[in-house]
Order: structure tokens, then sequence, then C-alpha cells
């Protein structure tokens, strides 16, 4: 039997990827567990349960080839993330699972530290394996809620407090505001905090009307809403242009004043970006807009290379919750034994997907996770219910 307390299925997937959903990725899985930090390695066996590949050869099975067309992003051909939604529909129909839709589980039944059955706000159920997949509480318009930590709770689990991720960051400074809607295609980025410097994000940055964001930013945000827990704001430091080291600006800068010396500073920095951002670079580093090529001073000059290496931006929130694709924290991994998915204080009972406390960066990574834990949960729980 099948739960769901919204009106359709998998909403959230149908909306994934802007509409195309990005299933998985290229990414071997010790390649893949990295990327969800320390903790990417209770992992491991649901990736040996339900592999990448596994994953692809159903959906082709089942009438959805997938194909990573950039080498790295699988999507369906179609491009449309509803034939994955309605695949996955199709086989639950076939193998006639019994699918309550608008159904909201309310409360486990459970005695002597094991399962036996479920409340709903339509009846009870009695049953010895339950797979509790209920999300996060990120994007809530898509179904993000707290109902499942409710459920994790009443059987004793510790939730790791849940914050927004894979989110856009707001900054104090306005000028980014200025540049809203440029995009930089390859940029790095990293929290200006001691100990941090090493995780460094690299990818594509986007200016907002808030702040930043894009994958790099994306990507980020978790660590970053994480700090702002404890502080009220995070530094941040963006290069725009990383393959440019300070030492080719400052032959640029000086190349500029010999040749072209009575150009504006802030004309030439606007031949290799955007206008408004290098116009909007150049005023919040306290550059003369004036200032021609030729009479730019040193420290002047050296500011400018700071920024352009480096451009500081204070980071006072996040677009939160409701626009977060994905939720940190949720369920603590250290009571469930990572090889079943069961909970490790409730016998029969098992746990998939974004409750639990991980979580990747952008790129297919989340979905592999929900696919993989799915299979794993899905697969123990049967095992359990044959035994009974
Ligand atoms: C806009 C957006 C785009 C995204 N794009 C991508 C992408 O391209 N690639 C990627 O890898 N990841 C993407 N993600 C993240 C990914 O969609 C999620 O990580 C994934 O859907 C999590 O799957 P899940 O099954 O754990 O939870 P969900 O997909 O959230 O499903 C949980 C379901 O449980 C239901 N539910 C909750 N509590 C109860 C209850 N008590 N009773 C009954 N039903 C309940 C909810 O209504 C919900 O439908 C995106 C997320 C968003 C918001």
């Amino acid at each position: 039997m099948l739960f769901e307390r919204q009106k359709q299925l998998g909403r959230k997937l149908a909306a994934s990827g802007g509409g195309r959903c990005n299933l998985t990725n290229t990414l071997e899985p010790a390649a893949l567990t990295r990327r969800f930090g320390p903790r990417g390695r209770f992992m491991i066996p649901a990736l040996q349960r339900f592999s990448r590949n596994d994953l692809l050869r159903r959906m082709q099975e089942w009438g959805v080839p997938c194909a990573a067309e950039d080498g790295f992003h699988y999507f369906p051909v179609s491009q449309c993330a509803e034939d994955i939604l309605k695949a996955l529909e199709y086989r639950l129909r076939k193998l006639k699972v019994q699918i309550r839709l608008e159904c909201r589980v309310e409360a486990l039944d459970l005695k002597d530290g094991k399962i036996h059955g479920l409340r709903t706000d339509s009846g009870s159920v009695r049953t010895p394996a339950v797979v509790v997949a209920a999300g996060g509480v990120a994007w809530p318009a898509l179904g993000g809620c707290s109902l499942g930590y409710t459920l994790a709770q009443q059987a004793g689990h510790d939730i790791v407090e849940p914050t927004p991720a894979l989110v856009g960051l707001t900054t104090l400074e306005k000028w980014p505001h200025q540049c809203a809607g440029v995009t930089l295609p390859e940029a790095t980025a990293w929290m200006d905090l001691p100990g941090f410097r090493k995780s460094i994000t690299r990818g594509i940055l986007l200016f907002t009307h808030d702040g930043v964001s894009g994958p790099l930013i994306l990507d980020l945000s978790g660590q970053v809403t994480t700090q702002l827990r404890q502080q009220p704001s995070v530094p941040l430091k963006v290069c725009l242009q990383p393959d440019l080291s300070r030492e080719t600006w400052r032959n640029q800068i000086e190349e500029w004043r010999i040749a072209r010396g009575k150009k504006t500073v802030r004309n030439l920095v606007g031949e290799i970006f955007p206008h408004s951002l290098a116009f909007a670079l150049c005023d919040a580093c306290g550059l003369d807009p004036d200032v021609p090529a030729s009479r730019m001073t040193a420290p002047t000059r050296d500011r400018l290379i700071d920024w352009l290496t480096a451009v500081p931006l204070t980071i006072i929130g996040s677009a939160g919750l409701k626009q977060a694709m994905v939720t940190r924290g949720g369920v603590a991994l250290k009571e469930i034994d990572p090889a079943t998915l069961q909970s490790r204080r409730v016998q029969g009972l098992f746990f998939a997907g974004e409750i639990l406390d991980l979580d990747g960066p952008c790129g297919g990574y989340n979905l592999q996770w929900a696919f993989s834990s799915g299979g794993l949960a899905g697969y123990s729980a049967a095992v359990e219910g044959a035994r009974k």
C-alpha cells in the first residue's frame, strides 16, 4: 500500500530538473558518495542494491530511455519528468499496489519495539513493515513537510535540525542586485572563515535581485545556511575568473595603462565581464567611474585585483525552505542500519530518501539517493514482511 497526502503522486519528481528530471549522473558510486560529505559512506549498501545502472536499465525497460547528452547529467531522452512518473505509476498499478491519495499517515502503531501498523486520517492499517519516504521540509508548495519527522520522532529517532540547502543566498551588499540575471559560466566560491577555504565550489554563478544563486552557490548554500544558525552573517568570497591569477590581472592592467590609457578602467573591465557587472563591481570596490587606465594608482589597482580574484560578499540569509531544492538535516543516521535502512530502534520500520540526514549537490545526486535508498528499504521491508 502506498499513502500520499497530496492529490497526485510524485509532485516533486515531476517538477524536478525544471520539468526535465535530472535523475542521476555519470559518477561511479565512490565519487558520488564523496559529494555527500563524510556521511556519504552511509549510502554505499543502497547504491549496491540499486545502482545508477539498475535505475537506467529499469527506465529503459519501462519505455523511458535516458541519456547524459552533456556527458554528466542523465535526463529522459524525451526531456519530460512526467514520463518517469508515469512509468513508475504504471508499474505500481501493474504490481497491484493499493494507492491511497489524499491520505495522510498520522502515527505509527508500535509495540515492544516493533511495527504493528499505522494510522492515517482515514483509518488504520495493520502491517509488519513500514517504509517512511516522506521527504524533507524543502519546497512546501510541492509537498515538503515535517510529518515524516513526527513519525520518526514517535519511534524515538533524533532529528538533525533541518535547514535549507540548494537555495539562493541573500547578500547584505546591494550591488549584486544591479546585475540581476547576469551569469558567469565558471566561477569559484568559498566561505571566508577559518577551516573552510578547502571546500571551494566551482560552477555557474548567477546574480539575482536578492544576491547570488546558480549551481555554484546552490552547492555551497547548505554549509552557509548551517553557519547562519550560529552567526548573523557569513563572509563569502567569489572568484569570477578562476583561471586568471593576480599576476595575469596585474599584467592585463599594465597593458591597459600603456596601450589603452585613455579608456576608463570600468569600460575596460566591461570588455571582460558583462557591462552591468563590470560597472557595479568597479563602483562597489570604490573606483572613480571616470578614471582612465593611465591615471590608476597602484593602491587602486591592487584593490581592483583583490576584487577581481576574490569578490567579498556578506551573506545574511537565503531564499529559505520555501525555495530550497533540498533539506539539510533530517532523521539522524546513527540510529539507522545502512545495510537495510531499518531503524535500530523499531523492528519493521525503514526510512528512504530525503527524510534522512543526507543531501547532495545539484546534478542528479538527490534523486539517485531517493531511488537507491527506496530500492534498498523496499527490498528490506519485503524481506521483513515475508519473515512474519
Ligand atoms: C524544484 C525542485 C527541483 C529538483 N530537481 C532535482 C533534480 O533535477 N535532480 C535531483 O537529483 N534532485 C532534484 N530535486 C530534489 C529531489 O526532487 C528530492 O530530493 C526528491 O524528490 C526526494 O525524494 P523523496 O521520495 O525522499 O521525497 P519527496 O519527493 O518529497 O516525496 C515525499 C512524499 O511524501 C508525501 N508525504 C509526506 N508526509 C506524508 C504523510 N505523513 N502521509 C502521506 N504522505 C506524506 C509528500 O506529500 C511527498 O509527495 C529537486 C527538488 C525541487 C524542490
